[in-house]
């Protein structure tokens, strides 16, 4: 089968990306309820999301005159299920628990530069982002899975991980970098790439800025799929947001256990995080998974990874990678000092040919 056979139907624009639909269901709440209410309307809103939205935005989109069902699907309704999730997004930020690494910090309260100064380090979250997201660049990305390019990337500043490997360690690391973000200006800019070919958006180191994420979907007025590029390191909270939101998660399974995550990602209980929200991701929508295969690591973590996946979301699309190169403080590791070994290659490969894949 086809793993990402909806994602492809939205992207030819033959079906509305999730976040249209959820911009188009109706909700009606209090924006100053108190938390746990206005979650309670989010689940009973995603139970009838998850049972009729697409039929129910289609039925509007071919009689928009039914007495029943009023809303056009161009005419977004008054309070939706994606205002919604903005507003928790925002109650959740003044507590951030986006990630698993919950730090409870309020990300409001370090407004401006002179604040953060003043407040100090140890008021910050672990990733230093603070209300106002930042994206370091934003274009047409043609090295993607053949399935996505030209993807219309947006690389956010800042990470919750702290990989000793990592390529973009100049924009992951200093989430001060770049632009800051003005959702509709944003939302403008995506749909200008869209009329240009782009076959989805694609928000790269996404989870710090969700609430940022929602808020530039709200504006949007054009129809593509929805790209979750990120290490799934995210919040159950996050996990329940994105629900309704997310058409391909396009998700990195790096470690194969929590040595290694902690020693190379400094992440504490990844697995379990890790493989929660990729069942998660599977019930809500298509996953694209890519494991990018570490030098010496191919029994350790590559081996278990194929291992669930095959058993537990055996309909995603697996993407083993070979591209890993020793940059940023892999030096200080001398075994992933180097680059793979075409033995280390072919046992991959092996592996996932034994599960079925490939
Ligand atoms: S997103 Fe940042 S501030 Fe929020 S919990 Fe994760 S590391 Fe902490």
């Amino acid at each position: 089968m086809n793993a990402l056979a909806r994602y492809q139907r939205i992207s030819a624009d033959r079906s509305p990306a999730r976040f249209m639909i959820a911009k188009n269901t109706p909700v009606d709440f209090d924006r100053d309820a108190a938390l746990s209410d206005l979650w309670k309307l989010h689940d009973d809103a995603m139970s009838q999301f998850n049972k009729s939205g697409e039929s129910d935005w289609l039925d509007r989109l071919d009689k928009p005159n039914n007495p029943n069902k009023s809303e056009k699907p161009d005419e977004p309704c008054e309070k939706s299920l994606l205002d919604l999730k903005i507003v928790i997004a925002d109650r959740i930020l003044e507590n951030c628990h986006f990630c698993d690494r919950r730090c409870g910090v309020n990300r409001r309260k370090m407004g401006t530069m002179e604040m953060r100064e003043k407040w100090g380090q140890e008021k910050q979250g672990y990733c230093r982002a603070w209300a106002v997201s930042r994206y370091s660049s934003e274009f047409m990305h043609y090295g993607e899975e053949p399935e996505l390019v030209p993807s219309h990337t947006v690389f956010f500043s800042g990470c919750v991980f702290s990989c000793v490997y990592c390529q973009n360690w100049e924009i992951s690391t200093n989430p001060d970098l770049g632009m800051p973000i003005l959702p509709e200006d944003l939302a403008r800019i995506a749909a200008a790439k869209r009329g240009l070919g782009a076959r989805n958006l694609n928000f790269v180191t996404p989870t710090p800025h969700l609430h940022t994420i929602l808020r530039i979907l709200a504006a949007m007025r054009v129809n593509t799929p929805v790209v979750w590029n990120s290490n799934m390191y995210h919040s159950i909270e996050a996990a329940k947001l994105l629900c309704g939101v997310v058409d391909v998660y396009l998700g990195d399974f790096k470690y194969g256990n929590d040595e290694c995550a902690k020693k190379y990602s400094n992440a504490t209980h990844y697995w379990d995080t890790v493989t929660r929200n990729f069942l998660c991701a599977y019930n809500d929508s298509e996953i694209l998974l890519r494991q990018l295969v570490l030098p010496g690591h191919v029994e350790c973590c590559t081996a278990p990874i194929i291992k669930w996946a095959r058993e537990n979301i055996p309909d995603a699309r697996f993407n083993l990678m070979f591209q890993y190169r020793p940059t940023y403080l892999a030096y200080q590791h001398p075994e992933i000092n180097r680059l793979l070994t075409r033995s280390e290659e072919a046992r991959a490969r092996e592996l996932l040919m034994e599960a079925g894949w490939g």
